[in-house]
């Protein structure tokens, strides 16, 4: 595949890297991220997982094979501290994964566990964190939509993927939940990760590139894709993950269309090579 004038990559990782959310190296990822790294091409992973931390998620893709070091990984989750810190929420209610819970706290924020505690009347919240959260029943929804209809509580989506692909089956993404609270509430939501255009803009910086030498390479056209292209980035579409075949595209308008569509990123090592 023609990858003529990309010197630096954007990555997503499930779907892209890894199989789904196996943490199972797609077949010649390995090898195409270390043709990277042999060529000194530097390249940032953008992951919209809100159930790992970074220092976990770095060691789940070494153990898979991958040459990444902390750093390079680039997630919602710091973005999601950065967000609260500027809008001077340091006490946040937290619907997601305890990984989340230690991100945020580790980010210094401090932190409330709204599956195991109900806001009372006297509580000043200032944020409510939307991360992925195991089967939310409705009664958890209803304490989502009675925080988020108090005035001073802003709230902050960890991502707005529409659907993922987990054991070889689509389920509605965190996108999904979000839509549904900013609907109930009315309150629109500020999104931390993919796809909104910051966590993008921090890819690039750490790659110290022009727009047009960048290119993104990931399985989900509407989080990966279309705000890479929006940013003047190249973007590379995988079938590895969330959609076998390229219907999904039709979807899309023309100019945010992706360059190149490549089975896997395996496809793309000779070029790099
Ligand atoms: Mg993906």
């Amino acid at each position: 595949m023609e990858t003529e004038g990309i010197r630096g990559w954007l990555i997503d990782v499930e779907g892209t890297l890894v199989v789904d959310k196996s943490y199972r190296a797609v077949p010649g990822a390995v090898q195409w991220l270390s043709s990277l790294v042999i060529h000194k091409i530097p390249f940032a992973i953008l992951t919209n997982n809100t159930t790992l931390t970074r220092s976990e998620m770095g060691m789940r893709l070494r153990d898979a094979g991958f040459g990444v070091t902390d750093r390079q990984i680039i997630g919602c989750q710091g973005r999601a501290v950065q967000i609260l810190h500027e809008h001077g929420s340091p006490e946040c209610w937290v619907l997601g994964s305890d990984s989340l819970i230690r991100t945020l706290e580790a980010g210094g924020l401090l932190c409330r566990d709204l599956s195991r505690e109900t806001p009372e009347e006297n509580d000043i919240p200032r944020a409510l964190v939307l991360g992925w959260m195991e089967n939310p029943d409705a009664r958890l929804l209803s304490r989502a939509v009675e925080l988020l209809q108090r005035p001073l509580v802003t709230f902050v989506t960890l991502h707005k993927n529409r659907l993922f692909r987990n054991a070889g089956r689509v389920e509605p993404g965190l996108g999904a939940w979000a839509s549904a609270l900013e609907y109930a509430s009315g309150k629109e939501a500020i999104v931390a990760g993919k796809p909104a255009l910051d966590l993008f803009r921090a890819g690039a910086r750490a790659l110290q590139l022009r727009p047009n030498e960048i290119a993104m390479v990931g399985d989900d056209p509407q989080a990966d894709l279309t705000p890479a292209a929006e940013l003047g980035r190249k973007t590379v579409f995988v079938l590895s993950g969330k959609y076998g075949d390229t219907s999904v595209l039709k979807r899309l308008p023309l100019e945010f269309r992706p360059e190149f569509v490549a089975g896997s990123v395996a496809e793309l090592e000779k070029a790099d090579g």
